[in-house]
């Protein structure tokens, strides 16, 4: 499924220009803070399609002349394909706000190809802009805003939310900076709720790889709820595991089950895996990395996902 990344040209990849706000001469050209560099490692290394979405308030009246339009333009979009950041697609809409047209952000009607076709996965997709409009119109496609806001005028037509409906429900990120936005895209919050039950055990874990080393863990075993809190806090992540095992019997399942079930969460937290490396050997030749006091103990843990024979061995 192809995710897409709807952004805005004024105020997002280009300054606006009050107070007029009609981009038309060359001398009001200039570009977003980093936008170039952070765009590029969007559009390399994340596997977003991108497509500009821009309003130009009466583009081809003598209000904004065409010939006053297209040479800056064309130069915005070479300069972004000079840095290797390539639009599917740029989608203008010339109406004047009056109008109030279904084409005009937040409008949709020049993006139902996206709506329609189930081969974009718009949840996963998001709308980056400098107004609440390009909110709006994240939420009108069922995807979720990246708000560039540098304060620009909050007042727009066709706004059916309130802002702050649109900041619970759509913005996922608020910032005047390009760099957060690459590493939101890179690295979106990895927040699972997991559960495994078999006849033996019962299992419930609230995992955020993102969190803070806050441990809440209840197995039923307090020197294993230690050892998981031990976890917690020096992986630096927030881990609250429940268990409800059949300790009449033994510890054994409560320990194994955790285990898997902790696994399973891990994998489900970690997703596509964007962002962390895999290292082809964890023994240290020669010198320790990370010695303790008196001791070196390690876990080697493989997210690759290969699979192992009845001899340990690789498939
Ligand atoms: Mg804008």
């Amino acid at each position: 499924m192809k995710k897409v990344l709807f952004i805005d040209r004024d105020g997002t990849l280009i300054k606006e220009a009050p107070p007029t706000y009609q981009l038309d001469d060359f001398s009001k050209l200039e570009f977003y803070p980093d936008m170039f560099y952070y765009l590029r490692r969007i559009a390399e290394d994340l596997g977003y399609e991108l497509v500009m979405v821009t309003n130009q308030d009466g583009l081809g009246t003598a209000s904004f002349r065409e010939e006053s339009f297209w040479p800056l333009h064309n130069l915005v979009m070479k300069s972004l394909e000079n840095e290797a950041i390539k639009f599917t697609e740029v989608i203008i809409d010339r109406t004047l706000p009056a109008e109030n047209a279904p084409t005009r952000k937040p409008g949709t009607a020049l993006l139902s190809k996206y709506m329609n076709d189930p081969g974009y996965d718009l949840q996963n997709s998001y709308v980056i802009g400098d107004r609440i409009t390009d909110m709006q119109l994240a939420k009108n496609l069922n995807c979720r805003g990246l708000w560039l806001n540098t304060g620009a005028a909050l007042g727009q037509t066709g706004i059916s939310e309130t802002i702050e409906d649109l900041r619970k429900k759509i913005v996922v990120l608020e910032t005047s900076r390009w760099s957060d936005i690459y590493h939101y895209l890179k690295l979106p919050p990895r927040i699972v709720n997991h559960q495994r039950n078999t006849n033996e055990t019962k299992i419930r874990i609230a995992l955020n790889l993102d969190g803070s080393g806050k441990a809440d863990n209840n197995t039923g075993i307090p020197f294993f709820d230690h050892m998981l809190d031990q976890v917690a806090r020096h992986g630096i992540i927030d881990l609250a595991i429940t268990c409800i095992g059949d300790l009449h019997i033994d510890e054994h399942h409560s320990i194994e089950d955790t285990g898997i079930a902790f696994g399973e969460a891990m994998v489900k937290a970690l997703g596509d895996k964007r962002g962390i490396e895999r290292y082809g050997f964890s023994v240290p030749s020669g010198r320790q990395v990370l010695p303790m006091d008196d001791c070196l103990a390690q876990v080697a843990i493989d997210f690759g996902g290969k699979e192992l024979d009845r001899l340990g061995n690789f498939i």
